[in-house]
């Protein structure tokens, strides 16, 4: 007579994610003013030495190029300082339009000035809304999100600073909403096999291809805990019945 088999049982464990923050860029601060008013105080300062010294003053030194035309500035004529530099009103204009944003929210991309609506259209667009991202963005999955539209597919709980899960056509799921869906069963209880409230990962224990709670593995005959490695307290399976080793042997005098 053979000896009953032994089987073993192998371990899953299913892995979450959690979702990143980061912060997007701010808008720079308008700064237009006149290069008059700049040089004011240093003009009165340094007045009387400069008359003295170089009476018909006609250059300008190397400071006083305009940021964009890299032409000199007239003393009397307005111009913007912004992103540490002076520019003709003329020459402050949106890199990607061209429109003047002297007086203007602007907003500064890779050194060099944007209109808001430009800037805007620079921007991360909400993976579930569609819009823009001018404050915080959440970054999960490869996507971009605003915090608030990062949410459950199912219970559209937020997920912000939670664990989710993301199902096979990456949809983010809360993690019990993703286990109600896609955890496997219990071949015994028929209940999901998934993580304790608050905890990250469950125990599933698989043995003759089928699925168990780790306490519902046990042996059908006589309720013993079977362990889930191959030695004697293990699982002696009889024509597709989980059994221990003892109810094996009982079983197949029978
Ligand atoms: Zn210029
Ligand atoms: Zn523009
Ligand atoms: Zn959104
Ligand atoms: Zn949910
Ligand atoms: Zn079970
Ligand atoms: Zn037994």
């Amino acid at each position: 007579m053979r000896g009953p088999r032994v089987s073993g049982a192998s371990v899953t464990r299913a892995a979450v994610c959690v979702a990143s923050i980061r912060s997007v860029r701010s808008p720079g601060a308008p700064g237009p003013l006149t290069l008059k008013e700049v040089e004011e105080l240093e003009q009165l300062t340094q007045q009387l030495m400069q008359d003295m010294e170089h009476p018909q003053r006609q250059t300008v030194a190397a400071n006083e190029l305009c940021g964009r035309c890299h032409q000199p500035l007239a003393r009397a004529q307005p111009a913007v300082r912004a992103l540490g530099q002076l520019f003709h009103i003329a020459c402050f204009t949106c890199h990607q339009c061209t429109q003047q944003l002297q007086g203007q929210q602007f907003y500064s991309l890779e050194g060099a000035p944007y209109c808001e609506g430009c800037y805007t259209d620079t921007l991360e667009k909400c993976n579930t809304c569609g819009q823009p991202i001018t404050d915080r963005m959440l970054r999960a999955t490869g996507k971009a999100y605003h915090p608030q539209c990062f949410t459950c597919v199912v219970c559209a709980r937020p997920l912000e600073g939670t664990s989710f899960i993301v199902d096979q056509a990456n949809r983010p799921h809360c993690v019990p909403d993703y286990h109600k869906q896609y955890a496997p069963r219990c071949s015994v209880c028929s209940e999901p096999i998934m993580p304790e409230p608050g905890r990250d990962e469950t125990v599933r224990v698989v043995a003759l291809d089928k699925n168990f709670h780790m306490k519902c593995y046990k042996c059908e005959d006589c309720g013993k805990p079977l362990s889930i490695e191959a030695d004697d307290n293990g699982c002696f399976p009889l024509d597709g019945h989980v059994l221990c080793r003892k109810c094996h042997t009982g079983r197949a005098q029978t």
